[in-house]
This record gives C-alpha cells, sequence and structure tokens, in this order.
C-alpha cells in the first residue's frame, strides 16, 4: 500500500502557491484495509476515507467508465489493482495530474511540471472529454491562473469546441455549473471564465442571452468593476447579468438554481437600470417614482441590500446616468427620518398610518431634490 499527495496541493506547492486542502490517493489497498487502519468512509459511492486525525481525504485509487452523456453518466471502478497512473490519467489538466509520493518524489506521467513551467492549461488525454464539467474547471483555472501568465492550450481549447458542439455540456446538471460559476466569480479575473467558456461556444448554451458579441464585453465590463472589491457572489451575478432585461436576469439565474437572494438582486438590478434610465430622461424627477424604487428595492425593512444594490448599479449604469444614484441615495436619507412610531403616538394607525407614512416620505423626498433634472 503506496500513498501520495495528488492534485491541487501538489499544483499550488509548485507555483509556491498556498495549500489549502490536500487530497491524498492510496494504491494497493481495499476499503476494508482503510477501516482497519481507523479511516472513516465518507460517502457511499466512492472509495474516500477521512484520516482519523488530519482528518484528509485519502481517495483509493479510481478511474472511471463513461455510460451516458452528462455529469450523472460514470461509473467509479476502484480496486487495489488500478494503478497511480490510471487515477492520474482520469483528472482534467496535466497541471492537476501530478503526485507526490511518502519519500517526497514528484510522479508527473503527463509532463505537468513541464505545462506548470510553460503556464499551459492542458488536458491530461482525450478521455477529459468524458466529462463536460472540466469545460468549467479549465475555465475556472484560467480565471485564476492567467495572472500568472497561464493560457488555455490551442488544442484543449479545440477538444472543448469538439465537446460542446457534440452537444456534452447540454447535460450538465444546473447545480453543478452553478457551483462551478460561484467558484469562478471570486477566482482572480473572474472576467476570464466567461471569455473562456465564450472562445468554446459553452457560454451560448449555458447562458445564451450573454454570448453574444456586444453584450458580452459591456457585462464583463460590468463584472471587472464589482470584482475589483470585496463584493458578494449576488452582487457578481447581478452585475454580470445587468446586460439583460429584468424577465430575462430573473429566470436565467433560476434556470442556473442560483440562490433567492441572488436571483432577486438580479431582477432587481435590471429593474432599476431599465427605471432610472427613463427617469434620467425626464426635466424633473417625480418624487412618487423614487418612493416606488425604494418599496421596491425593500429599502425599509433592507437598506443593506440596498447598499449592496446601489454598489452594483455604481458598475452597471452608463456614467451619467450614475449621478442619479446619489440623487436616490439622498432621497433615501430623507425619507428614512419619517417615524411609524411617532405617527402611531399621534394616534393613526391600519390604512390610515399607512397612508400618513406615504405622504411624509414622499414630501421628504420631494424636498431632497434638485430643481431640475440635469
Ligand atoms: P482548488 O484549489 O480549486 O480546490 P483543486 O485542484 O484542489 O483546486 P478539487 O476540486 O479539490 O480542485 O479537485 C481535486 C483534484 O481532483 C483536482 O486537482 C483534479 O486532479 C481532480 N478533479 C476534480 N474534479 C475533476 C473532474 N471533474 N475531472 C477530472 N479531474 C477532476
Amino acid at each position: 500500500m503506496q500513498t501520495y499527495l495528488v492534485g491541487g496541493a501538489v499544483r499550488d506547492e509548485l507555483l509556491g502557491l498556498e495549500v489549502k486542502d490536500r487530497d491524498w490517493v492510496v494504491v494497493g489497498a481495499t476499503p476494508e484495509e482503510m477501516l482497519a487502519k481507523g479511516f472513516k468512509q465518507v460517502g457511499a459511492d466512492f472509495p474516500v476515507f477521512l484520516h482519523p486525525e488530519t482528518r484528509e481525504e485519502y481517495a483509493l485509487a479510481r478511474t472511471e467508465r463513461k455510460q451516458g452523456r452528462g455529469y450523472h453518466g460514470f461509473s467509479v471502478y476502484s480496486a487495489p489493482d488500478v494503478t497511480l497512473e490510471e487515477d492520474l490519467k482520469r483528472r482534467d489538466l496535466t497541471i492537476n495530474a501530478m503526485a507526490r509520493s511518502e519519500e517526497g518524489e514528484l510522479v508527473d506521467p503527463f509532463d505537468g511540471f513541464r505545462d506548470l513551467k510553460d503556464h499551459a492549461l492542458r488536458h491530461v488525454s482525450p478521455a477529459f472529454a468524458e466529462d463536460p464539467l472540466r469545460i468549467l474547471r479549465t475555465a475556472r483555472f484560467a480565471a485564476r491562473l492567467t495572472p500568472l501568465g497561464f493560457r488555455v492550450c490551442d488544442d484543449t481549447m479545440r477538444l472543448m469546441r469538439q465537446m460542446v458542439a457534440e452537444g456534452e455540456v447540454d447535460h450538465l446538471v444546473p447545480e453543478r455549473v452553478w457551483q462551478e460559476i460561484q467558484r469562478a466569480l471570486h477566482e482572480h479575473e473572474p472576467d476570464t471564465f466567461f471569455e473562456v467558456l465564450q472562445a468554446c461556444d459553452a457560454l451560448a448554451v449555458l447562458i445564451p442571452e450573454l454570448a453574444v458579441p456586444g453584450v458580452l464585453e459591456e457585462a464583463l465590463e460590468a463584472l471587472r468593476c464589482i470584482s475589483g472589491s470585496d463584493t458578494e457572489t449576488d452582487q457578481r451575478v447581478a452585475a454580470l447579468f445587468s446586460v439583460l432585461d429584468e424577465e430575462t436576469a430573473r429566470h436565467r439565474a433560476a434556470t442556473l438554481k442560483a440562490p433567492n437572494d441572488c436571483r432577486s438582486l438580479a431582477g432587481l438590478t435590471a429593474h432599476f437600470k431599465a427605471e432610472v434610465t427613463e427617469l434620467c430622461s425626464m426635466d424633473r424627477l417625480p418624487a412618487d417614482r423614487l418612493l416606488e424604487l425604494l418599496d421596491t428595492a425593500d429599502f425599509w425593512r433592507r437598506p443593506e441590500r440596498f447598499q449592496a444594490l446601489t454598489e452594483v448599479l455604481e458598475c452597471a449604469l452608463p456614467e451619467p446616468e450614475r449621478a442619479f444614484l446619489k440623487v436616490l441615495g439622498k432621497a433615501a436619507d430623507s425619507a428614512t427620518g419619517v417615524s411609524p412610531k411617532a405617527l402611531m403616538e399621534q394616534g393613526l394607525s391600519g390604512k390610515a398610518l399607512g397612508r400618513a407614512i406615504r405622504e411624509e416620505r414622499l414630501t421628504r423626498i420631494q424636498q431632497s431634490l434638485p430643481d431640475t433634472n440635469n
């Protein structure tokens, strides 16, 4: 029985990057032997075990057999006679397919170290084509490593295009796609993720509305802007989808199975963008429309959400319309001063209270507005 450090840990160690998770592969062992050594099995389908002390993952060497299309179409085959090389061969990129033995020797049957030095993201073998998720992983590694000079190799790009043309990407389950998108949005250059997906035609399958020249550039500009600071996933998605109309933004976020907060911020951003464009064309700003916007954003109950939305709009709106956000912010600040408690103490309740709150907010918003809108 031999144990090897594999995958990301070996890659990151060689790149001089911080190693976060360490994954191990065990060759020549059975599940029973692992259990006898005190390892705990996790997951019923895969022979993966947790080390009794370090809690790191140890997987028995395995290979995969393709059964059908998409992510679920695999059967994992693991036995004591599966070799390390067979295990490494089913991995995605050569830089992810290196191992280090307990004696410290690098095992590198697919020239991952050469590709690491050449900054090449290259598929390990034609078996890459068996799992379309690898296209998204490759795009994500490009988003992470492009600042270090890495590029997707031409032959890997060709293979990815072929996989897309053969319909492989159509069968990916949305949960897996969303997981990769979410991770990619927090890599060093999230826009590169979408550029790689566009280059291999996968974007047209996954988010077709964005895969349009001109539209994509605008979306990526907003994404670059928002990801320049420490922002949340939902803000990044909202910035990316800000080029879509509200219905499309909501629909696409829903089909990607994005969480509710993410869907609503994407819809809200698109809604605001359309409203702001219209309002900015008016000579005078109508206070009731601004109040309506604040109501729609649920500003009174969730001011921090409104703040998050404003940050997105700072990136999504064209320069001249950004000035409106200051006006809206001022209006919001002035209307927050309305105290429902004070109105209740005056004896108001029910619908009358609601009307009084609204009237007072409107008055304050009106007072905060500039005389003309230009
Ligand atoms: P990260 O730094 O993002 O965690 P990682 O390389 O450690 O990067 P993991 O998702 O933890 O990524 O996967 C561990 C290893 O498993 C990878 O380095 C790669 O060798 C392999 N791997 C993971 N997913 C796939 C896949 N879909 N196809 C092929 N190999 C994969």
